[in-house]
Parts: structure tokens; sequence; C-alpha cells
């Protein structure tokens, strides 16, 4: 399924919980409906280091598929780790990372790879 656009109220959800988290990362998994990124599922305790990716995948129930993922950088960069590069090809097509101060224009869509891509956010 391609993604097109994140639901308004997932995407403030998801700076809520960044902003609750801080100054620790937090990471959630995202389903989609209809190429809307709509679902949150998080990960409790989980962080994106070397190892993390593993261990996410751990966590995951049985037969649930994401379409996409998000997670904080309480550093403030929005732009993808090598870690975060690692791991996003396993968790769907679009990837949120969100930066400190988490307000509304702190946060970017990366594609599988890594680069940056467009992401509409719907109501
Ligand atoms: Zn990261």
């Amino acid at each position: 399924m391609k993604i097109r656009a994140i639901r308004c109220d997932t995407l403030s959800t998801l700076l809520e919980m960044a902003k609750s988290q801080h100054p620790l990362e937090f990471v959630a998994l995202l389903e989609a409906e209809d190429g809307i990124l709509s679902g949150i599922t998080l990960l409790p305790g989980t962080r994106l280091d070397e190892s993390s990716a593993s261990i996410i995948t751990d966590m995951i129930p049985l037969g649930m598929t994401f379409s996409g993922s998000a997670h904080s950088h309480p550093n403030g960069v929005i732009y993808p780790s090598d870690a975060d590069i690692g791991f996003f090809p396993r968790f769907g097509d679009c990837h949120l990372i969100i930066g400190y101060p988490y307000e509304s224009g702190d946060w970017l869509a990366f594609s599988r790879d890594g680069s940056p891509r467009d992401l509409e956010v719907v109501e």
C-alpha cells in the first residue's frame, strides 16, 4: 500500500507522546488505512540503538504488519541516523522523525531508504 498522508490527530498524538517521553526517545509503529497513517502501536522502553531493531521485531504481536514508524530525536536533529536507516526498511514505507521541542512543525517524513519524502496531513 502506498502511503500518502497522515491523519492530523494521529500526528498530534505522536507529538504529545514524544514530548511526554523527553528526554528519552520514543518509538511507535504505524498502521495505515487507505494510504493514510492512522493507527499507532507504542512499543514501550525501546530505543533505536544498533541492537534495537531486533528487539522491536520480537515485541511485535504475530500477524501484525505496519506501514511505517515514528520516533523522536531528543537532540532535535530531524535526520535519520545510520541505525534508523537499518531499521526503516523492516517496518514499512513511511517513517517520521520528531525532534525536540516537538511542536507542530518539528517533524519530517522519510522513505525506507532514509531520503526525505512528502507526507500530507489530513483531517
Ligand atoms: Zn532516529
